[in-house]
């Protein structure tokens, strides 16, 4: 009979954080496969594991599945991990898990720590929703494309950031987004654990000013665009004429303005125009 693939998450900093549960299993498979054997056998010396480890990654995935895949169909269960947290969040596991479950194998998680949603719950903000986006990408130009197409998300944003790039993405947000209110978790469940608060602007000018290398895991979140998740009364309110104004009250020239105000509120830029002009005929500031 085949046996099992476990996706089993481990903690992120404090190594208490695992489960009864994550801890039964991983003595009781007949493999642990580790995102990096190294890292992960200090884990298991702390709560005197001795399952056999095998080690996998983003490189060497894809081989490593067909293994495990192997193992499994002969009859061995495996669990993986990854060096923090949950595998397959913004770490490999992904493709283990596809190919067993294309094989027909049963795939079962143990549930535990994962750092965006333990960033989560102590932001104060809004997380009925959310949306989980990963590391932004490490240059401006692609970083800015891709908080362009997550301006009009309406739900609260979540990355995953380094700390040598924590400025300039946190200057990227408030620059395509617009300010907003922000959190950055830091170094959770670890001794320097931090959960600062403020406008984007505020966290960036903070980063920057803390020694110029900001340090450790952090986690960014940032506010849900509050035009677009206003309800129908608020959302009404909004004209495209007053946002505008509020931009080049910032120093922000016409087009700028226009420009992201057409982002804020969602619309093309010819559409904003069409509104902005229409309103100004009416009257409207
Ligand atoms: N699989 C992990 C999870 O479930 O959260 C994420 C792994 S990803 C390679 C590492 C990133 O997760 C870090 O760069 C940081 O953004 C975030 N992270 C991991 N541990 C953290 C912690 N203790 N505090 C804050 N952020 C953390």
């Amino acid at each position: 009979m085949a046996g099992t693939l476990y996706v089993v998450s481990t903690p992120i900093g404090n190594l208490e954080d695992l489960t009864y549960r994550a801890v039964r299993v991983l003595s009781e498979v007949d493999i642990v496969a580790c995102e990096d054997t190294r890292h992960s056998q200090k884990l298991l010396n702390h709560y005197g594991l001795k399952t056999k480890t095998v080690s996998y990654h983003e490189h060497n995935e894809r081989g490593r599945a067909e293994e495990l895949l192997a193992s499994i169909k002969s009859g061995l269960d495996v669990a993986i991990v990854s060096d923090a947290g949950t595998p397959g969040i913004s770490d490999p596991g992904f493709l283990v898990v596809r190919t067993a479950l294309d094989a027909g194998l049963r795939v079962v998680p143990i549930p535990g720590p994962t750092a965006l949603v333990s960033a989560l719950v102590v932001s104060g903000l809004p997380i009925d929703e959310f949306f989980f986006a990963g590391f932004l990408p490490a240059r401006s130009g692609a970083r800015r494309t891709r908080l362009a197409d997550l301006a009009v998300i309406p739900s609260t944003l979540v990355f995953y950031e380094a700390p040598h790039r924590i400025v300039a993405s946190l200057e990227d947000a408030r620059e395509i987004l617009g300010e907003r209110e922000a959190v950055v978790a830091r170094e959770l469940t670890k001794l320097h654990e931090e959960i600062l608060r403020g406008r984007l602007s505020e966290l960036a000018a903070l980063f920057y000013q803390a020694a110029h290398e900001p340090r450790g895991e952090m986690v960014v979140m940032i506010d849900r665009n509050v035009i677009l998740s206003a309800d129908e009364d608020t959302k009404s309110e909004y004209n495209v004429a007053s946002i505008v104004a509020g931009f080049e009250a910032e120093g922000f020239d016409a087009r700028s303005a226009l420009k992201k105000s057409a982002r804020q509120l969602g619309i093309s830029r010819d559409e904003a125009y069409r509104r902005l002009t229409a309103e100004r005929s009416r009257g409207k500031p």
